[in-house]
């Protein structure tokens, strides 16, 4: 349970004071742990845009017309994942990112998609290409959206982690004008109930907060505190995203104030001292170009997926960065970038974290 006192307490924290307390966690880990930056080579197969939300934000959905290579789309074609999976061989990258709307077998266009390539469900359409990913030694990280206890089951016969963004416990950004009036699954309740699923089942799992979405600073305590309880109980988290919205033209929410860098650095320097060494954290770095060596200085882990081929499909004006490039900047800072798999280290020989699948995987792959 958070108080007032200790939201209040983190706010006045100055951005200087963060860093020194952030410094004080930091040394708390291993000499050889303590300035390593991790990312993940990867690819995102962004198989439907369309979605039974509304987000007010999201530039993804079908509801939001495209034009061009960004199109909305029913379903991917074969042609298409057998290109990408090939390019990825080239680029030697490890995971592939299966994204999509969420639950978007539940459009008669879809089904008919489905169908047409011997598929009954959405689901078994995503089980085959993470089959034939695995046949080509990439690992496959899936975020669709909200799924049923039994799908997640499915799934983690054939995944190397799994992810889904909380993004916010605000009840407020529901109400009228609030960017989730048209997204019902998107209830923390309903994001909460997946994640302990995931954790039920031992899947190594990704979530996180998106930022600058109408949620105030107490609502990001809250979100933070929440992800740690739920960690406490089943120790699957991998890693946290904190992600700031970017606008975009063409989307239905308009923030009255744009979210400010520096708020974002608070509530990740924040999220350091709740979190302690126990949960990694990530920032996308493509939406924080300018600014690496403060967050991390602020207590950031990991870069998450960067493609050498595929676009930030979320927010596509914003090319990620080379890892050259990145590499630079880290060593510049005083910290290490180095790769990493779908899944992280630790949960590869935790008990029941991994399945039979992918661990044969590892072996070929590592
Ligand atoms: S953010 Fe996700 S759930 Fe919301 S509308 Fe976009 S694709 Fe759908």
């Amino acid at each position: 349970m958070i108080t007032e006192k200790k939201i209040l307490k983190f706010r006045d924290l100055s951005l200087n004071k963060l860093k020194l307390m952030v410094k004080e966690v930091r040394n708390q880990k291993s000499i050889e742990e303590r300035n390593v930056v991790s990312f993940s080579k990867n690819f995102t197969l962004s198989l439907s845009n369309y979605c039974q939300n509304q987000c007010g934000y999201c530039f993804y959905n079908h509801h939001i017309p495209k034009s061009g290579k960004d199109e909305n789309r029913a379903l991917i074609e074969s042609e298409e994942i057998h290109d990408l999976i090939d390019k990825g061989i080239r680029y030697r990258c490890k995971e592939a990112l299966l994204m999509s709307g969420e639950n978007p077998g539940k459009f008669e266009i879809v089904q008919k998609k489905l169908k047409e390539m011997n598929f009954d469900r959405f689901i078994d359409f995503i089980v085959h290409i993470s089959s034939l990913l695995l046949d080509n030694d990439i690992l496959p990280h899936t975020n669709i959206g909200v799924l049923p206890y039994e799908d997640l089951k499915e799934l983690k016969k054939f995944n190397a982690s799994m992810g889904l963004m909380l993004e916010s416990t605000s009840q407020k950004l529901f109400q009228q004008g609030g960017v989730h009036e048209y997204s019902p699954s998107k209830a923390p309740s309903i994001r909460i109930n997946h994640i302990k699923n995931a954790g039920k089942l031992k899947i190594p799992f990704t979530t996180g907060l998106l930022i600058g979405i109408g949620e105030k600073f107490k609502d990001r305590v809250n979100a933070l505190y929440t992800l740690k309880e739920i960690h406490n109980q089943f120790g699957h988290i991998q890693e946290v995203i904190l992600q700031n919205f970017v606008y975009k033209k063409g989307i239905p929410y308009l923030p009255d104030k744009h979210l400010k860098i520096e708020e974002l650095l608070k509530i990740t320097g924040v999220a350091r001292l709740i979190f302690g060494n126990e949960i990694p954290i990530q920032v996308p770095p493509n939406l924080i170009k300018g600014y690496e060596k403060d967050f991390l200085e602020l207590g950031i882990d990991d870069f998450g997926g960067i493609s050498p081929l595929t676009i930030d499909y979320i927010n596509p004006s914003k090319p990620w960065p080379m890892i050259e490039e990145l590499d630079q900047i880290c060593s510049r800072s005083g910290f290490h970038l180095k790769e990493r798999l779908p899944i992280y280290d630790k949960f590869i020989n935790k008990e029941g974290f991994i399945s039979e699948n992918i661990k044969k995987k590892l072996q070929s792959i590592n």
